[in-house]
């Protein structure tokens, strides 16, 4: 196995530091270390961080091939600073049994870009109708701990009820994607004054905001644990914030759109900007941030969501909605939390390594960047400026808001346990992986 020897990186909370991989582990850490190593790496002014781990992932297979494999998306992932992605259970076939979640962790293995956990729909289908085998995917291979629905929202009450008390068994956690539907028919965009402007069909913030209110008070009831996916009104982080004070055991995360775009957008009717839930107001975008900072919202999750150019470049009302995220995840956050002064290296490692790890609960990842850790870590140069060119992407799909834009910040190398995934902003070869 190659070993490394990070000279001068940005450690949380201290100087600049040497680091010693070796063995899949960081074996020294410290000044002027003079230990000897096959490749040494100069990272003056780069921050190290713990590797990233993603809580909501689309990678697509099996099914969605033309949109991305498991292969590329670990790569776009890599590229992104991420060491653990939660892959979504929206697959086809629906990742709804034993079977499929094996078929998809494999693939992760398989790749060696970046771990893939695969996360179990609640029900067969995802047709909201009959609990999926929630014990059968934990039992797997793949061990399955987050179960969701994503994509749809598990609206009927009792199944909800009996997700939520099944998975307490064996301390899994259901991620809900919080829409009500009969609300959010023929609904195209935020409903707001730029959807009356235009004349597209409204999405309410109350239709997120039922159902998280109505799943926290569930989750209070059975004594489970409740995550809260892709939270994006104001309204929703008053209802978590409140879930909290009370002490129960709701999780929440925010995605980097969210925390930067707006509704403003759609008068482009670039179906670029179409996501569900939808970009909402800066009033929305404001409080979202805030809540990041004091940490009523636990992480940030991409929703990593490809499409092929075909289902994105079309009319606004035909286009399929979402929008890839994992290569720029880390420079919207840095635009979006870090610029502004809202959080610092250390609450972006808690937000999006630390907490995430701890909800899907990965062990060896989220760990700090400290001697005997498994060496999951990545080199993020936030001097680097620089304009979004999609061409460049690991992912399969160019569906990006951030196309042209100059965002901050550049991955320099993605480390998953001592084999090195990227390097000086590139790719390492499948084949060269060790
Ligand atoms: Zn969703």
């Amino acid at each position: 196995m190659t070993s490394y020897l990070i000279r001068n990186a940005q450690l949380l909370g201290g100087p600049a530091q040497d680091i010693l991989i070796d063995a899949g582990v960081v074996q020294q850490v410290g000044t002027g270390l003079t230990a000897s190593a096959d490749v040494e790496i100069d990272a003056s002014g780069l921050v190290a961080l713990p590797g990233l781990v993603d809580l909501h992932t689309h990678l697509r297979e099996p099914g969605r091939e033309d949109a991305e494999t498991v292969l590329t998306g670990t790569q776009a992932a890599a590229k992104g600073g991420y060491t653990a992605v939660h892959a979504m259970a929206n697959t086809f076939p629906v990742a709804d049994t034993a079977g499929v979640v094996e078929q998809v962790w494999r693939l992760g293995k398989e790749s060696g870009y970046c771990d893939v956990q695969p996360v179990g729909a609640v029900t067969v289908g995802l047709e909201g109708k009959k609990l999926a085998e929630l014990g059968a995917m934990h039992e797997s291979a793949a061990g399955v701990r987050v179960f969701s629905d994503d994509g749809k929202c598990v609206d009927d009450a009792v199944i909800m009820r009996r997700a939520l008390e099944y998975v307490k068994a064996f301390d899994g956690v259901v991620a809900q994607h919080a829409q009500e539907p009969r609300l959010t028919e023929g609904a195209q965009m935020n409903e707001g004054q730029v959807s009356g402007e235009l004349g597209l069909g409204g999405w309410p913030a109350v239709a997120e905001e039922a159902i998280i209110a109505r799943d926290v008070l569930l989750a209070a009831h059975v004594g489970s644990r409740l995550h809260v996916c892709h939270v994006s009104t104001a309204g929703s982080v008053e209802i978590i914030r409140w879930a909290k004070a009370k002490g129960w055991d709701v999780t929440a995360e925010v995605t980097p759109h969210h925390l930067l775009l707006t509704d403003e957008l759609v008068r482009s009717y670039d179906p670029v900007y179409k996501v569900n839930p939808p970009l909402r107001t800066a009033e929305d975008v404001h409080a979202l941030r805030k809540a990041l900072a004091d940490g009523t919202i636990d992480a940030v999750a991409t929703d990593h969501a490809p499409h092929p150019a075909e289902d994105k470049d079309c009319e606004w009302a035909a286009a399929a909605m979402g929008m890839v995220g994992l290569e720029t995840a880390l420079s919207v956050v840095q635009q979006a939390m870090v610029d502004t002064g809202l959080l610092n290296w250390e609450g972006v490692a808690d937000r999006m390594s630390h907490r995430p790890a701890r909800i899907g609960r990965l062990t060896g990842h989220g760990r700090p960047v400290s001697v005997g850790e498994p060496a999951n870590l990545v080199l993020f140069d936030p001097a680097y400026r620089g304009t979004v060119n999609p061409d460049a992407f690991a992912t399969r799909s160019r569906n990006t808001p951030y196309r042209g834009l100059d965002l901050p910040g550049r991955v320099h190398a993605t480390f998953l346990r001592g084999v090195a995934t990227v390097l000086a902003g590139e790719l390492v070869e499948q084949d060269s992986l060790a």
